[in-house]
């Protein structure tokens, strides 16, 4: 019996869409109206990340949006449902993430032997730049660099992950305390990597006299915090299998498996907590989401979790003299400053912050043409509540507080991994804008002031900072009027 060619192509239709379903695959959608970007907005915040997982969340109507889906996920029938069109932007997920994983294997195998042409002179006990390390590595490295530096770095260890892992990170600088702090970390979303190589370049610059001129006047007159991995859980967990998106494109951390109804009505139990959605200002808010299973999910309360309370207490511990904070984070080029939890929300001297911004991206750009965007979440891409740099801003005092979303452009099919040839150039040119940011800090500080101005003008100083330790941080310029003696300003 012959098949009709219309059967055929039926059968192959079929068998074709049933092939590419039983894949993880991108798909690339424009909402076309409120209706449709609201739909996008709560496939994001009610359902889980193994059957939509958004590399570039819905920001606005005719904006575009990445979304993974996993194999065997209803994620196109319930497109059709709600009448959005979709194209398939990457077909098989996987197969990408094994050409990558090659590459990486091609360039240590390059590492091995000869010297790249892009690789620099590492740090005594730093490790080879532009390849991934693992956690442990990274960690042992981190106690190497300092051990040999001198008394300049010294190896911190700021909290206990949910699976025991120790958060370790530098501080490099010699502290008197008083000086101005600057804090930077990465890695606090597992799968953008980019970010952790990112910040072990930063240590590189900062421990490599050779490496930047600027550097000794950024250390004479600041104390430098960096956390490469502020996830380590979410991190080796994105390191079990790297060609397999299921572990490669974890987000969160590795927190308890909760349990709940999800929108579907099913009971659903999921691991995890958004860590740049648990922290305490506007927590719950815009952006973050309640079902557990949720990519975005915010945790049971602010500040549930061991990671984001290791960041919060390193930052308790400095208050008064941080004056900077980065978060490294990928992808989509983008310098953010607060408030990100609703629009035209800003803190009290955005002229400054904004300006430092602007001039970041032209340095950004300066070095390899990469174009930047620079404004609050709403601004810019969409807004987020409970994120760290906000909280670092309103409840910590940070006046230069920002995310930095690196490259690739958010245009680009798969941001999260970066092919090993742009790793050092994207440190690279993010080392150049954060400059900027570490400059204005130096601007910034108080000149000493001469013996004739060093009394107290008031004479309730020393009981004043007796009862309130950092006044002299949070309040400088009144405390520099009225207890420059107490506060040790001259
Ligand atoms: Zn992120």
């Amino acid at each position: 019996m012959s098949t009709s060619p219309l059967l055929t192509l039926l059968f192959v239709s079929i068998f074709s869409f049933v092939q590419s379903i039983s894949k993880y695959r991108v798909l690339s959608i424009v909402p076309r109206d409120e209706f449709q970007l609201h739909k996008l907005r709560s496939l994001r915040e009610k359902f889980p990340q193994d059957f939509s997982d958004f590399w570039l969340p819905p920001s606005s109507v005719n904006g575009s949006t990445h979304v993974m889906a996993s194999p065997g996920s209803n994620l196109e029938r319930l497109l059709h449902k709600w009448n959005i069109s979709y194209d398939t932007m990457l077909d098989d997920v996987e197969k990408d993430l094994i050409s990558n994983s090659l590459l990486f294997k091609k360039r240590e195998i390059a590492l091995n032997g000869t010297r790249l042409k892009d690789d620099l002179s590492v740090p005594f006990g730093g490790l080879p730049l532009g390849v991934y390390h693992g956690y442990t590595a990274i960690s042992d490295s981190l106690q190497r660099m300092a051990d040999s530096s001198k008394g300049l770095a010294k190896y911190i260890t700021i909290g206990t992950t949910v699976e025991g892992r120790t958060i370790a990170g530098l501080k490099i600088g010699h502290d008197d305390g008083k000086k101005e702090v600057f804090i930077f970390d990465a890695g606090i979303h597992a799968r953008e990597w980019a970010t952790v190589h990112t910040a072990l370049y930063f240590i590189n610059q900062l421990l490599n006299p050779a490496a930047d001129a600027s550097v000794k006047e950024y250390l004479d007159k600041m104390v430098i915090y960096i956390i490469p991995v502020a996830n380590p859980d979410g991190y080796e967990y994105t390191r079990i299998d790297e060609t397999n998106p299921k572990f490669r494109m974890w987000r969160k951390n590795r927190g308890r498996e909760l349990c709940s109804n999800s929108v579907d009505g099913e009971k659903r139990c999921c691991k995890g907590v958004d860590l740049n959605r648990n922290f305490d200002f506007q927590f719950g808010a815009i952006g973050s989401s309640r079902y557990i299973c949720s990519e975005i999910y915010h945790g049971p309360f602010a500040f549930s979790e061991p990671e984001s309370i290791a960041l919060r207490d390193l930052f308790m511990s400095l208050k008064g003299r941080i004056r900077a904070y980065i978060t490294l984070h990928a992808y989509s080029q983008l310098f953010i400053h607060s408030y990100s939890h609703r629009a035209k929300a800003y803190p009290r001297e955005i002229d400054d912050i904004r300006q430092v911004a602007s001039h970041a991206v032209k340095e950004i750009e300066k070095m390899y043409g990469t174009k930047y965007q620079f404004g609050t979440g709403p601004e810019i891409i969409y807004g987020f509540a409970g994120g760290s740099t906000d909280w670092a801003t309103e409840k910590i005092g940070v006046k230069y507080s920002y995310t930095i979303e690196l490259r690739p452009l958010y245009t680009a099919f798969n941001g999260f991994v970066m092919r090993p040839s742009e790793l050092i150039p994207t440190a690279r040119e993010t080392w150049n804008g954060v400059r900027v940011v570490m400059d204005a800090v130096l601007r910034e500080l108080p000149t000493p002031l001469p013996p004739s101005l060093c009394v107290d003008t008031q004479p309730g100083c020393i009981a004043w900072i007796a009862a309130s330790p950092s006044l002299c941080q949070t309040n400088p310029a009144s405390m520099r009027r009225d207890c420059a003696k107490s506060c040790q300003f001259c």
